[in-house]
């Protein structure tokens, strides 16, 4: 009974989907690209919602958040209708690009992963809301170290620093009193005022016998770097880039944990979010790698620890240096010292990266964030990640600015955490945009890689998932006013295979612009991708990371193919045509004719067998380690068939899904053939159903 109610609810959001996709469809020529994008959310929205009503609670509770005012209408339309249907076949969630593109179909089919799916609902929960309860006696206001005191026995503050050549230690400056224990404050309160000339702060502060210790970091612009960056090179577009990556977040968590984030870049026309960014290879480090240096570790000389000859990184060709060279200042900060992508296995940087480099303040602050596990005194410790890139925006207001900021250190190791950083992720992308910095910055914001950690992973949908990171770039509204045919370029590419290797070419891109980079691997995203090209060794992805699904060929007398069009059919007649009671007396019912074309869409064999890397401290993706038998855990199958029916001799292709021995049809189902005046009976009032009509008179 259960079932058959679930089938029916599906059912039932199914039409409510299909008329409007059916409705956009038709209209599409006049539109454009456009269409298919609405198609494509209006789809994905829909789904949500029925999925949400049909499962648990909680889930329901997410899907409102998401659309909080279609929902209740939409709630009060699946009851009223909720009776009169009858089990059939409904919609598919698990579906490929494929049916959404036109004429050229990629080679690379990219999986429509559902964020929401059993598979991956079962490793979600709810993370309680962080509180950080130890409050800072002291503050930073407006580069002045501030203290409002009146218990205070004694406090001084010493700058941390980074020795030189040594990106695994810290070294402070000589302390400096801010009261004297000699000479204390005595009775009544006493506000101290200090400026601060660099970036890390460690002020120690002695009340009621106790000793407070306490970190801040701030921009102080240096006035070397300033006057290298205005005698740098010219060219280029001359946009501030800001990156910002979270660490072991698909593009499914984002939707699923980072929503009013998601939903916020969703909505924002300036943003263009990747559907099919996928990693290039192992963990954190691989994708950095792509993305800084354009290259895997590998192609450069030793630098893992303990291996004979390795050494320092810093001759790697990293885009600091060539940002560097063009004038902008650069910043890099990741808030995990231990497990820093370039300093766990690695030997590091020997000479600092960037203008300001975060390595010494979080590796003098650990202390206390691990004391406090996720905190920095009152503040959660990606909010100093934060404040620290929002005050390089503050305060270097007339030079060109570039940086990376890794938020990592309180997400990698578990899936729902992210959700945390939700409410501050939003906020500081309203203040970037609040305060002019979104006018002249390109925003890139990622995941390097989906979550690692095993049960998920061993799924299809988890390892899918770890493939498939999340990547948006936000680009100031003039910029894609002045160049349209950038903007074209990523509406394109969005839809398509792209990796790491590729923001490494835009980087350079942006340096070079309007002449093309010079890159070994990938593209710049500035310029369209052809789809007809771009495999996953175009993009720089070896195979077992390769997240692209082949097409297998069937045989068209397959019985199981030949069930599978007649249960589409069948969908078409009932649930289409038969949706509309006029439309149904007035159209025939289709028959199938024959099977012409059956094809499954699977992972790659190399996907399918994956369990993991070996991999330990000293060797990364030494080799893959593959399971002996094909993946047990993967029970949709999709098939893409294409089969002509009668009367009328229409020719269609449709993707349907099995699972568990139900049949899924998309309702996205093509037209290959012309219809011409078949539908002549019903395209003017019902015209979305005019692919599907064949008058019977
Ligand atoms: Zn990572």
């Amino acid at each position: 009974m259960a079932s058959r109610l679930r089938c029916a609810l599906s059912v039932l959001v199914c039409f409510f989907t299909l008329s409007q996709i059916l409705l956009v469809f038709f209209a599409r020529e006049k539109r454009g690209d456009k269409i298919r994008e609405d198609v494509i959310s209006l789809f994905d929205r829909k789904l949500l919602l029925m999925k949400a009503y049909n499962a648990k609670e909680n889930t329901l509770q997410l899907a409102m958040l998401d659309h909080p005012r279609k929902n209740d209408t939409m709630k009060r339309q699946i009851k009223r209708r909720t009776d009169t249907l009858r089990q059939s076949q409904v919609l598919s969630q698990y579906t490929t690009q494929t049916v959404l593109v036109e004429r050229t179909k990629p080679v690379c089919s990219i999986p429509k992963l559902d964020a929401f799916s059993k598979d991956a609902m079962k490793h979600i929960k709810n993370v309680s809301k962080l509180k950080c309860r130890k409050r800072y006696i002291s503050q930073v206001e407006d580069k002045y170290l501030t203290m409002h005191v009146d218990d205070v026995s004694a406090a001084y503050f010493e700058y941390i620093e980074r020795p030189e050549g040594n990106d695994n230690h810290v070294t402070y400056s000589k302390g400096i009193a801010l009261i004297d224990e000699n000479k204390k404050s005595g009775n009544g309160s006493l506000k101290i005022r200090h400026k601060l000339t660099e970036d890390f702060v460690k002020v120690t502060i002695k009340r009621d016998g106790k000793t407070n210790t306490e970190y801040h970091a701030i921009i102080v612009p240096k006035g070397n770097v300033i006057e290298q960056a205005n005698a740098a090179q010219e060219g280029g577009l001359k946009y501030n880039v800001a990156m910002l990556m979270v660490d072991s977040q698909s593009a499914s968590n984002v939707k699923r944990r980072l929503r009013k984030a998601y939903e916020y870049l969703q909505k924002d026309e300036n943003t263009f979010i990747f559907e099919g960014h996928s990693i290039v290879g192992d963990g954190t480090t691989a994708q950095l790698s792509a993305i800084l240096a354009g290259a895997f570790e590998w192609d450069f000389p030793e630098s893992r620890r303990g291996f004979p000859g390795g050494k320092h990184i810093d001759d790697w060709p990293f885009v600091f240096k060539n940002f560097k060279r063009w004038g902008y200042v650069t910043m890099f900060s990741e808030d995990e010292p231990m497990y820093a992508a370039f300093n766990y296995r690695l030997y590091g940087f020997k000479k600092q990266p960037t203008d300001h480099y975060a390595r010494p303040f979080w590796l003098e602050s650990k202390s206390d964030h691990y004391v406090e596990g996720i905190c920095h005194g009152e503040n959660p410790i990606h909010m100093r990640s934060f404040d620290y890139l929002m005050d390089f925006h503050d305060s270097y207001t007339k030079n060109l600015k570039f940086s990376l900021t890794i938020l990592s250190a309180m997400i990698h190791d578990d899936l729902n955490r992210i959700s945390n950083i939700d409410d501050d992720l939003l906020k500081f992308m309203e203040i970037m945009q609040r305060k002019g910095h979104l006018d002249n910055t390109i925003f890139i914001l990622f995941g390097d890689h989906g979550a690692r950690f095993e049960g998920f992973r061993e799924t299809m949908t988890g390892k899918l998932e770890e493939r498939l990171p999340f990547l948006s770039m936000t680009l100031p509204k003039q910029f894609l006013e002045k160049h349209t045919e950038i903007k074209q370029a990523l509406r394109h590419n969005r839809k398509l295979l792209t990796s790491f290797f590729d923001i490494h070419a835009t980087l350079h891109h942006m340096l070079t612009y309007p002449a093309q980079p010079t890159v070994k691997i990938g593209q710049s995203l500035f310029n369209k991708i052809d789809p007809e090209k771009r495999t996953c060794e175009a993009a720089g992805i070896k195979e077992h990371w390769c997240p692209c699904l082949q097409f297998l060929s069937k045989n068209t007398t397959d019985e199981r193919i030949i069930s599978l069009a007649n249960a589409t059919v069948q969908f078409i007649n009932e649930n289409i045509t038969g949706a509309i009671p006029q439309a149904k007396s007035m159209c025939s019912v289709l028959k199938l004719a024959s099977v012409k074309r059956a094809g499954q869409r699977v992972v790659n064999e190399r996907v399918r067998k994956f369990k993991q890397t070996a991999q330990n401290i000293k060797c990364i993706e030494c080799d893959v380690i593959l399971e002996t038998g094909e993946n047990s855990r993967e029970n949709t199958t999709t098939y893409e068939i294409v089969f002509s029916v009668t009367p009328g001799n229409g020719v269609f292709e449709a993707t349907v899904k099995v699972e568990n021995n139900e049949i899924f049809a998309h309702p996205e189902i093509s037209r290959l053939n012309r219809y011409g005046t078949q539908p002549h009976c019903i395209q003017k009032e019902y015209p979305s159903l005019r692919k599907f009509c064949y008058c019977t008179k």
